[in-house]
């Protein structure tokens, strides 16, 4: 282990207030709940969340707007104060601790430097307050600065660079303590599509390099959480909905609200009829095919027969063919979208009013709206997803 790495971990220890690696997790977020106002006005913006980060892993909380992420993030920070529950940092609780007081590391989305201060100032403005010696204040500055590929611009005003460069000055900034929990609420969102790229490609870098730091990572982006995340947390409507790995979560949605937002899916009601192991036969439009069946979850109830189900089944799993190929399921061409690498049809089925399917063709496919067409399952044809209560 470097020097640096040691310094980082002993320094995580102290704040965190474990040393060993089976110790409490760096995160616990407890049944914590958040409202805002007053009265009749009272906004739930977290109910019941309840979390828990190890040491080294990072977790993104993923969700559409309002869902109530950055209130996460922000009651774990110390920057709003829980309704009902408690944070812990490594198992101590600090749910009354001012932010300050957490050491803990945030980036923001909107970067929130001191525009008045140097890049170097800024970054050593967390050190300066926790009274670092002048000598490794330098030191901690520049090994942050590093960190980011900005030492070169320690002597920049923030108004004197672009905003990928501000966003690696925060990220820096966050750093230089050496925090044992990094909190990034959607530090890419302000910067342009080609930069988020390579800023997504350096952050995967800045994981791999801090192996001892927890991480929590608030987007509304599935592909930065795909890319970054050890584990994702799907939130919706101040709830958590699911969590799992990233791989999991996508082949086996356990609910149809993580289904469609997790890469978009065709959620096709199905009755499911004979269940063998994890695998069913389900029919719907008349047809019947195979289906995957998950385990369910602990507390959740089996596929029974006769049961209705949702078939997800993802957009670019589906082929178009011709109509008179055996097993083909007859749609309307609604709309044909070309987006560069695949053609996005939307699909009107005959046999299931209201039912529309997406299908991602390969390359760049023309198709006369209003014309019919062949869509062929794959086997299994999808997997099951249990129906919104
Ligand atoms: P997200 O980060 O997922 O977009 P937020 O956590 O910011 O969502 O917000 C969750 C809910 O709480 C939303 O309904 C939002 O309008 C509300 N909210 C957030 N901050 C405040 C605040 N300071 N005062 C009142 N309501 C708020
Ligand atoms: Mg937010």
């Amino acid at each position: 282990m470097t020097e640096a790495r040691l310094g980082r971990t002993k320094a995580a220890a102290q704040i965190l207030d474990e040393s060993t690696e089976s110790g409490p997790p760096a995160i616990t977020f407890d049944r914590v709940g958040v409202s805002y106002g007053r009265g009749r006005k009272t906004t739930a913006a977290l109910v019941d969340f309840t979390l828990r980060v190890a040491g080294g892993e990072t977790v993104a909380l993923l969700g559409p707007s309002g869902s109530g992420k950055s209130t996460a993030l922000n009651a774990l920070a110390g920057f709003v104060r829980p309704t009902s529950g408690s944070v812990r940092l490594g198992g101590r609780d600090v749910t009354n601790l001012p932010p300050a007081k957490r050491g803990i590391g945030v980036v923001l989305q909107s970067y929130a430097l001191f525009p008045h201060m140097r890049v170097s100032d800024n970054v050593a403005f967390g050190l300066k307050s926790r009274r670092v010696p002048r000598a490794e204040l330098t030191a901690r500055v520049t090994e942050a600065l590093d960190m980011v590929g900005m030492s070169a611009y320690g002597k920049r005003l923030p108004r004197e660079l672009s905003g990928g460069q501000q966003q690696r000055v925060a990220i820096a900034r966050a750093l230089a303590i050496r925090p044992g929990v990094l909190l990034l609420d959607e530090p890419l969102a302000a910067l342009d599509a080609q930069l988020r790229q390579s800023m997504l490609a350096e952050l995967q870098r800045l994981k791999e390099a801090l192996p001892d730091t927890a991480m929590l990572y608030v987007t509304h982006d599935q592909a930065e959480a795909l890319a970054l995340a050890d584990r994702i947390v799907v939130m919706n409507n101040a709830r958590l909905m699911d969590v799992d790995t990233a791989e999991n979560l996508w082949k086996r949605p356990p609910t149809s609200f993580t289904a469609a937002f997790l890469g978009g899916a065709n959620l096709i009601p199905c009755s499911v009829g004979r269940v063998i192991g994890t695998s069913a036969l389900v029919s719907f439009a008349g047809k019947t095919v195979s289906a995957e069946a998950p385990q369910p979850a602990v507390g959740k109830a089996a596929w029974a027969p006769k049961s209705e189900a949702l078939l997800c089944v993802r957009p670019h799993a589906l082929r178009i063919g011709a109509l008179k190929e055996r097993g083909a399921v007859r749609a309307t061409v609604n709309a044909a979208v070309w987006r560069g690498a695949t053609t996005r049809l939307v699909l009107a089925v005959t046999d299931l009013p209201d039912q529309l399917l997406e299908v991602d063709v390969p390359g760049h496919v023309r198709y006369d709206i209003g014309s019919d067409v062949g869509v062929h399952f794959p086997d299994p044809a999808g997997v099951l997803v249990q129906a919104a209560p």
